[in-house]
Formats: C-alpha cells, structure tokens, sequence
C-alpha cells in the first residue's frame, strides 16, 4: 500500500471556493510481470495505462506490492510452468494474484481451483484488472466476446524512441501445434482511425520508430485496407522515422506487397519469416500452409528488394512424425538460406490442438538432442552473419543505454540488427558509425 497526500479543493453552494484541505489517498501497489511473446509485451503497456488511470501504483519489485498481475504465456509447457511457479509463490506471500493473458483464457477455473491465482482473465479482458486489483468486482460473467481490440486506449511504452502498437489481435490459421486461435480468438483488425490517432500520440511523445504487431500482421484487412496498404499510409505520418512489423505468416507474404515495401524509406528491413520445418510432409501436417519451395521464393523476393535484409525464423523441431530425414532437411535449409537469426524450440504437447493427438509422438530425448545440434549448427550461421559486417559502415539509430559499459548505447542499423556504440548520445540520434569487432555476437560500433 502507497500513502498519497494530495491538496482537494472545498468547494461551497454555487461553486464558492473556501480554499483546500489536505487529504491522504492509499494507493495499492501492483506488479505486472510479463511473459511470452512481441504480443505480451504491447499488452503490457495497455495494462500499464489502464492500472495509471485507476490511481493503482506500478512497482518494478514483488516485494513491496499488493497484488501481483501475471500476463501468461501458453505457446509451451515450460512458460506455463514458470508462470504457475511464481503465482504460488506469490500467492504464499499472501499478495493478490490475477493471472491473465492466454494461460488464463485456456486454463481458467483449474487455476483457480489449484489454488494458484485469485483470478483469471484471457486476453481481451485487461479492462478488469484494475478493478480486480482494488477488489471492487469480481470476473466478468460473460465470456469474452472475442471482439476486443482496446484500439479506444492510447499507448504507452518504456522507450522514449521506440514503441509497438498492435494492429490485429487474434488468428484464424489454426496451426496444428498452435493454441494462439483458442487462447486470443480469431482475427481482428484495428480501424486506421484509430491506429492514426494511437500513432500521432505517440509521434506527439517524441516516439521516432513504430513497430506493427499482430500474431499474423499480413493478415490485417479492414474497411478495404490490405496490411501494404496501411504501412504505406502509416509510413507518410509526419515524425515516423522508422517502421517495422512482426510476425509475418510466410504464406501471406506476396511478391507485390515486397516490391511496394522497398518504396517506402522509413520501412526496416526486417523480415521475421517463421519456417518452422523444412520437410514438406512435417509442414502439411502442421497445416502450413507452403511448402519449402514457396518458402525460399518469398526469402528471394525479400532479398532482392532489400539486399541487406535481417533474415529471422522460427523453428520447430521433433514435431509428431519428423523422422530423421525430416529433420535433415531442416539442416540442409538452415545452411542454404542463412537465416541471421533463428528462435530454435523443441516441439512441446499443447491440450486441445491437433497435434497434440497425433500418433508417432518424437520421444523428448530425442527431441532435445535434435534441438541441441540445430541450435549449435545455426549458432554458427549466426556469429558469421555478424562477422561479415565488422569493417562496414551503417547508419544507426540510438534506442538504449547499454546495460554495461559507460557511455556506450545500443543502436539499430536500418535492418534492427543491435550495435554496441562507443559514443555517450541522446536517444532517437542517427549517426554513422563504423563497425569495429564482435562481442559474442554483439557487433562493436564507433562513431565515423
Ligand atoms: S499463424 Fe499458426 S503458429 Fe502463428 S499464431 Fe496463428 S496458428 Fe499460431
């Protein structure tokens, strides 16, 4: 609890004023903790607000809070684990935990009744919480509309600089391996009015660079807008200096929507391209929707538009079925496209997918040890992918303090890839640095 004292005008009949008196407000403390996803993160933001506008305190330590909000994560076992450990724990320290975002929508009243949240919500129900967290009501009694886009809440974010703004919520893909479409609905887009007035609000806070998210960006249409459609009008606001989007479905992506990307100089040349597995048969039945060949196409349409392209991936391996030569196959992609970074997950049993229930289960020893080699056979593709730029030159935007260093700052180059820069600057400056050496795989900058 928070001890306010705040000055409240007196007011007498006729809106006389007799001066002030002083009050003192409790305000209850709340930590949001945040796992998961780009997705999470944004919605972080709006509970952020919308605690704010309810007078709730956020804290940055449990220790000194009331009640603790957890938004979940339920895209493997280990995030639910990790999010069901902390609750308990919190819970035992006697705070008021409100469990909410996709583990709540999937597995509401078994929290409950495990004893491990005081409340569930799934994600389009963060409008509770602040009233939770003050114990003015209990749960909504209807079940989510799946409508919500919160696109009425103005954004707010941690970076003076740079910020992420959902544009859809929701997917109707259906992935065989993939619990986002029962956790967050199905597909919706945000209308461009207010998207434009989410952005101008942050433009007008000094933001230079906006991120568009969705769980499948491409997928955006609304009010006959196509997702190329609202980037290019995004890109013409005045102040945006920098756009990107993620998540892009790789079969959504078409080569006209790449060709008009490439005329648009504010956009990043960032590509987040999930593969998955390159074996055919593995990506049927994950219900893909492409194939390898139509994969390499789109990483070639994006190439040649943007030859500087930070290529990214997702990949999943020991899917139900995957036999070895699958999985080779995968390999023998990782080395021919050269992805410049690759998020490597080991299939994990997600209830009520299809998956889920197929025969031929990959036994997780086995699973493990495919991951293990793909994460040291792409690490390598990685450290090269950085060592190949170190004597280049690039234009950086500055977005950070590093974490160590004095004086040093992370910057991005056009295409997101993170720079350590020798140079003490403001946030939001571009400059051109030189890149001088690798750190791991942090690449080194100076400024020229
Ligand atoms: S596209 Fe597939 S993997 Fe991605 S969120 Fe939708 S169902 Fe899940």
């Amino acid at each position: 609890m928070f001890l306010d004292i705040v000055k409240m005008p007196l007011k007498g009949t006729g809106g006389l004023d007799y001066g002030c008196r002083i009050v003192r407000i409790f305000r209850m403390n709340c930590f949001l903790k945040v796992y998961g996803c780009q997705m999470n993160a944004a919605d972080a933001h709006l509970v952020s607000r919308l605690l704010a506008e309810a007078g709730i305190n956020q804290v940055s330590g449990s220790n000194e809070a009331d009640a603790v909000v957890l938004l979940t994560c339920s895209v493997r076992q280990r995030a639910e684990d990790r999010a069901a450990g902390f609750a308990r724990t919190m819970r035992g320290e006697g705070k008021k935990v409100i469990l909410a975002g996709c583990m709540g929508r999937l597995r509401g009243k078994e929290l409950i009744d495990g004893g491990i949240a005081d409340f569930v919500l799934g994600p389009d129900d963060y409008r509770a919480i602040p009233s939770l967290v003050l114990g003015k009501s209990a749960l909504p009694q209807r079940p989510s509309p799946n409508l919500e886009t919160y696109s009425d809440l103005l954004p707010s974010g941690n970076n003076p600089v740079s910020a992420s703004l959902a544009v859809m919520r929701g997917c109707n893909n259906y992935c065989t391996y993939c619990v986002v479409p029962y956790a967050r609905g199905p597909e919706r887009s945000v209308p461009y009015a207010d998207l434009e007035r989410q952005i101008r609000h942050l433009l007008d806070k000094g933001i230079k660079q906006i991120f568009l998210l969705g769980q499948n960006v491409l997928a955006y249409h609304r009010e006959g807008m196509e997702f190329i459609d609202l980037v290019e009008r995004v890109a013409r606001l005045e102040g945006l200096e920098r756009l990107g989007f993620l998540t892009s479905h790789p079969r959504d992506l078409s080569r006209e929507a790449v060709q008009r990307m490439a005329g648009i100089p504010q956009l990043l040349h960032l590509f987040h391209l999930p593969l998955q597995s390159a074996s055919n048969d593995v990506l049927k039945r994950m219900g893909r929707g492409y194939g390898i060949a139509e994969y390499e196409e789109r990483v070639a349409w994006v190439r040649e538009a943007f030859p500087d392209t930070y290529l990214t991936t997702d990949l999943l391996v020991g899917f139900p079925g995957e036999t070895e030569r699958d999985y080779q196959l995968t390999l023998d992609a990782v080395d021919r496209i050269g992805f410049d970074f690759a998020y490597m997950f080991a299939y994990s049993e997600r209830p009520g997918t299809r998956a889920a229930d197929m025969g031929n289960q990959v036994a997780v020893p086995e699973r493990k040890r495919r991951l293990a080699q793909l994460i040291e056979h792409q690490n390598a593709i990685t450290r090269r992918s950085a060592e190949r730029l170190v004597g280049a030159e690039a234009e950086v935007f500055v977005t950070a303090p590093a974490p160590r260093g004095e004086g040093a700052m992370l910057a991005e180059m056009k295409n997101t890839r993170l720079v350590i820069l020798n140079h003490n600057t403001r946030l939001g400056e571009k400059l051109k640095a030189r890149l001088v050496g690798l750190a791991g795989w942090s690449i080194l900058a100076e400024p020229c």
